[in-house]
């Protein structure tokens, strides 16, 4: 039962004070299935105002409740994850199985920030003279503003409020207004679990009018912002001209290389399956396909043939489906610009490369081969199902390929070759590397990017360290 979704500020879950609201529509047929609560200027000064008090009391609270609490909204979303699930999927399009997979996957978040909340140790440092002590002093940041998108409605607000909950900050999260209703019965289990009010308010609007108010705001101490590099390089120019904190987790145009040496039919079978996932509306999934030239059509095909296998596109509600509709029309625009560009660029369509029937947002899976660099695809992340090979010769022709963008999230390459492997994971310029399988994204490990695809980890013992302080304290004893 998808229901009309609410703000919530200072405990209470509240409509906008002006009852303004937004649809919210299905992709999978575009019917509007319930109503968005607004944020106006009054709701976000009442956010601040509840962030701002909500600080002053969630940072007195000790690490081991801060802990417990994260525990008790880790059983709580766990319990709570069938019904959360459906809600996912009507808003946002993907299938059942992975909406599932993310709801719970939060617990396993929720529960890494527990432990890391009891170990955001500072040090002493020894002192050049007697009688002196000198410590360094871990300290909440303060109030934090954070900017969550579509695309893993839950998934990408855990990550942000889990840590600025366990380092003692208190958050007024902006979620996605595309896909709000998993991620408010997220803020849901938080406040079941007993936050105290205001240490975590969620708003919805316009996303820029908001960022554009919190973001210099006194009361606000920290930004962190998932979304595409254009926007998180707007914001991160705010923030720095209000000298503020930040978290920026951008886009990225993830290079798989697959090596003549690399077991092809396996590596086919698990891009086959990754690739597609969430309908490539992954920041980290493969997207430019560079695949050595002796074994370049032997993988094209087998990939070609492991897709049309395991790839089913339907209403993500339907058993069996493992592709679901786009989260939005502008997703299915920008594929259908791209294959255009590409084919006129040169390019082969191997499969796909078209909308599918004329309701909801669905785009077959596509690939396209022999595409030249100049192509758009090879150059802007496409952020749908598409992929996109080119043949390579040599490991440094191939690499060179991998680090010509300026971005640097995930890199994926497949090798048998110790060699291949470490001049791979040292070569590539990027924030994560995955090699011979898909290993990235467990809450114990770094997750962030380079060059233009931000900085921060959202993962790892990093992922705290961005909402505390290090503050000095030398002391002598009179
Ligand atoms: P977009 O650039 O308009 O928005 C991306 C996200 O940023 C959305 O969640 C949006 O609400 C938010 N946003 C936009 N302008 C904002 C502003 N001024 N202040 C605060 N938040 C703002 O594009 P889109 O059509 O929603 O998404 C398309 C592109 O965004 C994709 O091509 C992809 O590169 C990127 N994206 C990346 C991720 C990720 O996980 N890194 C997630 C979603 C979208």
């Amino acid at each position: 039962m998808y229901n009309d979704v609410s703000l919530f500020i200072d405990g209470q879950w509240t409509a906008s004070s002006n009852g303004q609201t937004l649809p919210i529509h299905n992709p999978a047929n575009g019917a509007v299935i319930a109503q968005l609560a607004h944020a106006t200027r009054a709701d976000l000064d009442r956010a601040l105002d509840a962030a701002d008090r909500g600080f002053k009391t969630w940072k007195k609270v000790g690490a081991y409740e801060r802990s417990q609490l994260l525990r008790r909204a880790a059983a709580l979303i766990r319990e709570r994850a069938e019904t959360i699930a459906p809600l996912m999927t009507q808003e946002q399009g993907k299938p059942l199985a992975e909406a599932l997979m993310e709801t719970r996957a939060a617990a396993d978040i929720m529960e890494w920030f527990a432990e890391e909340a009891r170990r955001s140790y500072g040090r002493i440092i020894p002192a050049r003279a007697e009688g002196v002590t000198q410590m360094a002093l871990k300290e909440p940041v303060g109030p934090v503003a954070a900017f969550t998108p579509w695309n893993f409605p839950i998934n990408q607000a855990v990550r942000k409020v889990s840590a600025a909950l366990a380092a003692g900050c208190s958050v007024i999260l902006k979620g996605p207004e595309e896909t709000p209703a998993s991620c408010a019965e997220l803020v849901r289990c938080y406040a079941d679990a007993g936050l105290p009010a205001g240490v975590l308010n969620l708003v919805y609007g316009i996303p820029a009018e908001i960022s554009a108010y919190l973001i210099p705001h006194p009361v606000i101490r920290k930004i962190t912002f998932t979304g595409s590099t254009p926007v998180g390089k707007q914001l991160a120019s705010l923030a720095g001209l209000h000298m503020k904190r930040i978290t920026m987790e951008l886009g990225g145009h993830a290079p798989v290389m697959v090596f003549d040496d690399a077991d092809v039919a396996g590596a086919a079978k698990m891009l086959a399956g990754s690739k597609f996932r969430n309908a490539g509306q992954v920041c980290v999934s493969p997207t430019r396909f560079l695949v050595q030239e002796g074994v370049y059509e032997s993988f094209l095909a087998a990939f070609s043939e492991a897709v049309k296998g395991a790839v089913k596109v339907g209403d993500g509600l339907t058993a069996g489906t493992t592709m679901g509709p786009l989260a939005n029309p502008r997703r299915v625009d920008a594929m259908t610009s791209l294959v255009a560009n590409a084919r006129s660029a040169g390019a082969r369509v191997v499969t796909g490369g078209e909308r599918i029937g004329d309701k909801g947002n669905f785009f077959a899976p596509t690939i396209l081969a022999d595409v030249p660099l100049s192509a758009d695809v090879m150059n802007n992340e496409p952020f749908g199902p598409m992929a996109a090979l080119v043949p390579f010769k040599t490991l440094e022709e191939g690499l060179a390929e991998a680090n010509r963008l300026p971005f640097g999230l995930a890199a994926y390459a497949f090798t048998r070759s110790l060699k291949t492997a470490t001049a791979v994971g040292n070569g590539i310029e990027s924030g994560m590397v995955s090699i011979n399988h898909f290993g990235l994204a467990l809450p114990e490990l770094p997750f962030g990017g380079i060059k233009d695809s931000g900085y921060g980890s959202e993962g790892g013992s990093e992922a705290i360290e961005s909402y505390l302080n290090t503050k000095l304290v030398t002391q002598v004893g009179v």
